[in-house]
């Protein structure tokens, strides 16, 4: 998934496989854009927590309105 485009270090021009903090060629930090799949990995991971949390909450209410019986 992540790893396989190559990109070239905009200082440098050594080739970069995937997303890299720092250029092993000339050390510059964060030489190669990060990939638009990073940031839709994150949307997920916070789409999937907002989720969780949100169900979690309708079990609560749930649980909370079984136990007034
Ligand atoms: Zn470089």
């Amino acid at each position: 998934m992540f790893g396989s485009v190559l990109q070239k270090c905009g200082i440098c021009g050594r080739e970069i496989t995937g997303y890299v903090d720092e250029c092993p060629g000339c050390g510059i930090q964060k030489p190669v854009p990060v990939p638009i799949t990073y940031y839709m990995v994150g949307i997920m991971l916070v789409g999937l927590i907002l989720y969780f949390l949100a169900d979690f909450g309708a079990v609560v209410e749930f649980l909370e309105g079984f136990g007034k019986e």
